[in-house]
């Protein structure tokens, strides 16, 4: 039973501020630890539930969050950046189960700590072959077509309504209550450290019985970008469609080709964005 955990830092609990999740931030180091702490939990559970393998997949801003020393010695750890798979990086080797940690609701989302999707600054929306996704929905297709169900999402209330809506069959542990963009209600850790624990311990126990959710055939991608500069920028990719002055279009023969592409036409788009306006 081999256990894939993707790890992002917005939703674990505790953090609620950009402060707390920018390397440059004053909160940022004990984030890392927050999130480390979190992920034993996980990996604990995994392992009483069946897991004879759990990867954990560093997936925030440049991947090189989670505490090396602290980590539960019996899980091993994709660290790093430049990856072709992004946040499920390695998961195409096969897995029982995806279990994303930490997760955040797209953007756009109210009452949802840091809510964005992959590029707050450029990515308004994204959907795909008609369906808004973020970030969970993104990478639960990917693993889908890999034959990976996405078996527990952790993160806030938003989050996991998210997780709820698109995969009805997912177990979801809520860590806080967002009040506003910036600011939620806290659970006590332990309190969520149980929780996380007992519930990848049911989700792995549950894995083999989970289908995954329905991969899209010829999936096209619609992004919609926060700024005409940023669609301009994604039409260098060939292949583009514009369908209107800030949403870009792409198709792909598969969710595989789909993850590589989003990353170009996002990189293209980003190069075009300008701070000052
Ligand atoms: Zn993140």
């Amino acid at each position: 039973m081999r256990i894939f955990i993707s790890a992002d830092l917005e939703g674990i609990n505790g953090i609620v501020a950009p402060e707390d999740v920018e390397a440059v931030g004053a909160g940022y180091a004990r984030s890392c630890l927050l999130m480390t702490e979190e992920a034993n939990a996980v990996i604990d559970g995994a392992f009483a539930g069946g897991a004879t393998e759990v990867v954990v997949c560093d997936s925030h801003n440049v991947s090189a969050n989670i505490s090396r020393e602290l980590l539960d010695k019996r899980a091993q750890l994709v660290r790093g950046d430049t990856r072709r798979n992004s946040m499920v990086d390695g998961i195409e080797d096969g897995f029982d189960g995806l279990i994303t940690l930490g997760y955040h609701a797209k953007f756009g989302t109210q009452n949802a700590i840091l809510d964005h999707t992959f590029n707050p600054a450029t990515i308004r929306d994204l959907r795909i072959n008609g369906m808004s996704v973020g970030e969970l929905g993104m990478n639960a297709l990917f693993a889908a077509e890999k034959g990976v169900p996405l078996i527990m999402a952790t993160g806030d209330a938003a989050l996991a309504a998210e997780a709820n809506t698109f995969c009805a069959d997912v177990e979801t542990v809520v860590v806080k209550y967002a009040q506003g963009r910036f600011c939620a209600r806290c659970l006590p850790r332990e309190q969520t450290q149980k929780m996380l624990r007992d519930t990848a311990e049911k989700a792995v126990r549950l894995a083999r019985q989970k289908k995954p959710v329905r991969v899209p055939q010829n999936p096209r991608m619609e992004i919609t970008f926060q700024h005409v500069n940023e669609a301009d920028g994604a039409m260098r990719v060939p292949g583009t469609e514009r369908l209107d002055a800030m949403t870009v279009a792409v198709s792909a023969k598969n969710m595989d080709e789909l993850m590589a592409l989003r990353q170009i036409v996002f990189g293209a788009g980003a190069e075009f964005y300008n701070p000052l306006f």
